[in-house]
């Protein structure tokens, strides 16, 4: 019978809970200071950056308004097909704004690449990447990210809003997905 317990899925913990609560205040004190009297949006890609907006936008002292994006580049498979779909657009108006994009993982950097030139067609007058991970061996596409949490190994993982098949988001921990889940 499958076991009802997330962690027998895992083989190893790559970012623990602590280490990223510590690693986002570090980055939302830059991001007060980089931002101090400037008008921020912070728009979130869902699903996966869920957790970070939640505790990045917490740890920031500043007003900051919020908005969200879904795209889709993946389905339920671990492959990014690099063809980028809009599920659900901004609500907000972005021309003339200071757009911080908010991003659980760069990957391949498809992803990112494309909205970051979807943004500026809009007329941002500022766009900047917070990505709480990023995979450098897998980068397809440079992507200019001022704000990293963590540069981590090629593999897939999950946990902190990151699923595999709309599952393990709600795991605390970044974690490599064991290989019996894939079979
Ligand atoms: P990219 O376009 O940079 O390849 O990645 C696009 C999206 O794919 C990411 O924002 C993320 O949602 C998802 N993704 C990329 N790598 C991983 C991974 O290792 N694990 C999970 N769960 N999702 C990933
Ligand atoms: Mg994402
Ligand atoms: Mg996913």
């Amino acid at each position: 019978m499958e076991s009802s317990d997330i962690r027998n899925d895992l083989t190893e913990i790559l970012v623990t809970e602590e280490q990223i609560n510590t690693k986002l205040r570090q980055l939302a004190a830059q991001i007060d200071a980089d931002y101090a009297g400037k008008d921020l949006l912070l728009v979130g890609v869902l699903k996966g950056a869920v957790m970070v907006m939640a505790d990045l936008s917490r740890a920031l002292t500043q007003h900051v308004q919020i908005d969200w994006m879904a795209v889709s580049s993946y389905g339920a498979s671990t492959k990014s097909s690099g063809v980028v779909q809009i599920r659900k657009d901004l609500d907000t108006d972005i021309a003339g704004r200071h757009v911080l994009i908010v991003e659980d993982i760069i990957d391949s950097g498809l992803t990112l690449s494309w909205l970051l030139d979807n943004f500026a067609a809009r007329g941002a007058a500022s766009i900047e990447v917070c990505a709480l991970l990023r995979k450098p061996e897998a980068a397809k596409v440079e992507i200019d990210c001022r704000y990293v949490g963590f540069d981590i190994p090629n593999d897939f993982v999950v946990g902190y809003g990151l699923d595999f098949a709309e599952r393990y988001r709600n795991l605390r921990d970044v974690a490599v997905l064991a290989p019996h889940v894939y079979a």
